[in-house]
């Protein structure tokens, strides 16, 4: 059988993209190719707010009691190496059973599982058929994969997944659908551009199922960066929409940019995510 290191598995609304106030299941797996120090902060310099943190590290016994940061990545213990031990690994059975814990009814209705990270679709592509094939998983219909965009998908997932669609079309059950929600990050994340901007890799999303760009904005120059990456998408084929969504993982900064961002996307004829977790929830663990 095989096992996951989950960073946070909680029952929440998709505050995000497209299945935003969609009531989900949100599985947050370890481990991530980026660090994105960059965000918040002045072009070029980097957040050090989780170096306070892991200096206190032993005060932590619990995911949740960790503290919220408002620079750099937001969920920062979701990868970074020393948070691992808050992080446990479990088998695709005993997710399936915490699952069915915390959803409603105690069976997938009208919820959607958001697997997400850290990056989830590092190692973890070889465990998610076994868990996904579950006999109490049989009931879900439909998945987000939230991503960074830039780890191909294996050959034998990527067929797993068409299957993984096909199976109810045939038996005249509820169509099945595959979302990938590509967050790449622009120059703003302290990550470089030739690293984060895939479009061949995206591409190759599509061919699976339905994926869309979501670009993290702050400043006038991130949206410049960002039309240059929709370029460089739309160059290589890529058809999917585009959100433009507010900086802000605490409210103070998210109240300061959400706006702004949204007349943007207006005047640009894209997409605008919210981030409803953080005004209904103020971003807490486990929302
Ligand atoms: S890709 Fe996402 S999870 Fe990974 S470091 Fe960047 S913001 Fe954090």
């Amino acid at each position: 059988m095989s096992k996951i290191k989950i960073a946070e598995l909680f029952y929440s609304i998709q505050g995000e993209g497209r299945y935003m106030g969609v009531p989900s299941v949100f599985l947050r797996t370890f481990g991530c190719n980026f660090k994105c120090q960059g965000f918040g902060m002045p072009r070029g310099e980097m957040s050090q707010e989780v170096e306070s943190i892991a200096a206190r590290i032993t005060e932590f016994k619990d995911y949740k009691e960790l503290p919220l940061v408002s620079t750099g990545c937001d969920s920062y213990a979701s990868w970074d190496p020393r948070f691992k031990d808050l992080s446990p690994m479990l088998t695709t059975d005993a997710i399936a059973d915490r699952i069915t814990e915390i959803i409603p009814h105690g069976e997938w209705r009208d919820e959607h599982l958001v697997i997400t990270g850290g990056e989830p679709l590092l190692g973890w592509q070889r465990a998610y058929p076994d868990l996904l094939d579950h006999p109490k998983m049989a009931g879900l219909t439909e998945i987000t994969f939230e991503t960074n965009g830039t780890q191909q998908l294996t050959p034998e997932f990527k067929e797993y997944l068409k299957k993984w669609q096909l199976r109810t079309w045939h038996t005249g059950g509820p169509v099945r659908e595959i979302t990938f929600s590509v967050s790449a990050k622009l120059p703003c994340s302290g990550e470089k551009w030739e690293d984060a901007i895939c479009p061949e890799i995206v591409r190759e999303y599509e061919q699976v199922g339905t994926a869309y760009l979501k670009f993290v904005i702050s400043t006038e120059q991130d949206f410049a960066d960002a039309e240059c990456a929709i370029g460089a998408f739309r160059a290589a084929g890529f058809r999917g929409h585009v959100y433009l969504m507010p900086v802000g993982g605490v409210e103070t900064v998210y109240t300061l940019n959400n706006r702004r961002v949204a007349d943007l996307a207006m005047k640009n004829g894209l997409r605008y995510s919210d981030r409803l977790q953080v005004p209904l929830f103020k971003n807490e663990w486990g929302t």
